[in-house]
Formats: C-alpha cells, structure tokens, sequence
C-alpha cells in the first residue's frame, strides 16, 4: 500500500478528486489517501490555507495529489500552490501536452512536455511601491535553480526517450536574468550529446506552439513563460480540462491539474475530470504502478471517442457523473 496526501481544494476540486478516488477504487490501486485540508476550508478551520498538518502529511508520505486552489487576486494570502512548492523545494513543474483522440482535429499529434522552473522568477513575489503611481518587481533567477531545472529536463529527455529540448527565454531583453537562465541551460546541454538542444524566445515560440506544436518535445522555461505557454499548449489538445502536472522535488511530489479552481462552474457537476485523472496517472508511474497508470491511460483515451458522454469544455452535453462512468466502464477492456 502507498500512502497518499489528498488535498480536495477550492472550486470544482472535491468534484474532481472525488472521480479520482471512485477511479482509484475500481482500478483496485494499492493506494490510502490521506485525506486534509488546504484553501477556503483551511482558512475556515485553522485561519490559514495552508495549515501545518497539511506540511507534515506530505513530507509524512512524499506523494500527495492535489485538487485546485483559489488564490485571490491582489490581495489577502499569499498562493497556497506557490507557498506548497516553496516549502517543498518542489523545483520541477512537469507539463506534458498530449493530443486525446477526435478531440481537437486541428491538432492530432501533439506530444510534448513542459518543464517549468518552480522556485524563482516573478513567483519570488518581491513587488514594492516606491510612490502611489508607480511599483516595482523583482524577478530572481539563480544560476543553482537554472542548472537544476536544466540537468532534469535533460535527464527527463533521456530517460523517456525524448529527441530534443528547447529552452524559451526572453534574453534579448532581460539579458542579465534570462541571459544567466539560458547560459546555464546551455552549460548543462553540453553534457547530453545525445539530446538535439535548441533556444527560443518566448514570443516566437508561443507563435510557433500555435503554428507548429508537433515540432515540440521538451520545453524548458523559466516560471512564469512557463505559467503562460503551458495554459496555451492546454488550449492546442482542447482546453485546460485535458492538462496535467506534477511538482517535483528530490524526495516529494505533488501531483495538480494545470488548470485551477474554475469557480464558474463549481457545484453544476460539469467540471472536466480529465486533467485530474491524468495528473493520477502520473502519479501512479510515479510510484512505479505502470500497469495501473497504462489501465488508466487507456481508459481516458478511449472513453473520449464517446462524443454523447464528454463534459461542455470538450463541447459535449454530458457531465462529470458521465464521463467519469464512462471511463470506469473502460478500465476492464
Ligand atoms: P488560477 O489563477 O487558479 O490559475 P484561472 O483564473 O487561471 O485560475 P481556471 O480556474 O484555471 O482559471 O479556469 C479558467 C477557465 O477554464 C474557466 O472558465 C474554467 O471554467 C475553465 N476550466 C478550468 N478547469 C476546468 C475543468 N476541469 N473542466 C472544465 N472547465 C475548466
Ligand atoms: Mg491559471
């Protein structure tokens, strides 16, 4: 047995986690969850979103999986997801964009994988005014967390067989950060002969994930390039109810959809659980359960081919009872 953190979270999170654990319970996975509280409820029980229990069952278990959580815009605490990959030194987000059969027919053959850094940049949150009209930020990036991110996007590569990486930058203009970001990236390719290696800037590249994104296999970016370009790869394969992740530290994991709390559409029952159920899959070959993950890969990939059954972000009229029936129902296949 493994045991497992589960955050439900803000928004459609406990919809969404729920369809993980009913999953999780038929595919018979050899998991306990652990289940506590971060976000709205947190604030309610402990005054804080992010309470210490919430800390120690993660460090406890090493794994954990996370629903959305809401962050407030401007004001109030600072973002629990932020916070959670601070204190964990969880310093690799991990994006991968894969097209679902029939889903978006513009684009059939996406296939790559995001690396974002997820400790440094804007994400440092240092911003003061220095008079009413006008504030300042301050983005940090570091050559340490720039070759770390670097070596496990290029270790990533060999071990899933990946041809080549890109790393995104904007060094033309932030020619000290982003220049420090890209010198590092380089450094570290020099070890990995193997791995075509190649560099863009951000802009170009966003236009060329729109033109081109089969040409892409590892793209590795600084954090917030890296927050933008993986919510514009969500949209290529059909929306941010199709996109998973993972952060990832040197001894824990955390496992989260890309998208967050979609407070839109909570409590209608209309949230895709998708996004959530691949972060699962993830996390299952995380913990070495590759039969388990593969089940659960398939399932997803072939319940989608059911247009009648598919969730209003994939413009179908179903909901998520019935894509989550859907995709149990294609676990014994
Ligand atoms: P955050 O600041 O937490 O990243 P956000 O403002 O980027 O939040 P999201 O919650 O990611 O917003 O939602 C963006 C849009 O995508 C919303 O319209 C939302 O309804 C939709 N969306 C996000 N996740 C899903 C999902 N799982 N199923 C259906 N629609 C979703
Ligand atoms: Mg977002």
């Amino acid at each position: 047995m493994h045991k497992v953190t589960l955050i439900p979270g803000d928004g459609i999170g406990p919809e969404i986690t729920q369809v993980v654990i009913e999953v999780f319970d038929k595919l018979k996975a050899p998991i306990s969850w652990e289940m506590v509280d971060a976000g709205a409820k947190a604030i309610k029980k402990y005054g804080t979103p992010l309470p210490e229990v919430v800390l120690e069952s993660i460090k406890r278990n090493k794994v954990a999986l996370k629903g959305p959580i809401t962050t407030p815009v401007g004001e109030g605490f600072r973002s629990v997801n932020v916070t959670l990959r601070e204190k964990l030194n969880l310093y690799a987000n991990l994006r991968p964009v894969k097209s679902l059969p029939g889903i978006n027919n513009k684009f059939e053959k996406i296939d790559l994988v995001i690396i974002r850094e997820n400790t440094e940049c804007l994400y440092k949150g240092i911003e003061y005014s220095i008079d009413e009209s006008t504030s300042c930020a301050v983005r940090v990036i570091t050559r340490a967390a720039s070759e770390k991110i670097a070596k496990y996007a290029f270790d990533y590569a060999r071990r899933h067989d990946r041809k080549k990486v890109t790393a995104v930058h904007k060094a033309n203009i932030q020619k000290l950060t982003d220049g420090l970001f890209l010198q590092s990236i380089r450094n570290i390719s020099n070890n990995y002969p193997e791995v075509e290696y190649e560099e863009k800037i951000v802009d170009n590249m966003s236009m060329q994930l729109v033109l081109n994104p089969e040409k892409y296999d590892v793209i590795v970016c600084p954090n917030l390039y890296g927050d933008i370009l993986s919510d514009l790869a969500a949209g290529l394969i059909g929306g941010l109810g199709l996109a998973p992740g993972a952060n990832i530290g040197d001894e824990i994991a955390v496992f989260e959809a890309v998208h967050g709390s979609a407070p839109d559409i909570a409590g209608k029952g209309i949230a895709n659980p998708i996004a959530l159920l691949r972060s699962s899959v993830m996390l299952l070959e995380y913990l070495e359960e590759y039969q388990l993950a593969k089940k659960l890969e398939f399932a997803i990939e072939k319940a989608v081919e059911d247009k009648n059954i598919l969730t209003p972000d994939l413009k179908g009229k179903g909901t998520t009872e019935s894509l989550k029936n859907k995709i149990i129902s294609m676990l014994d296949l």
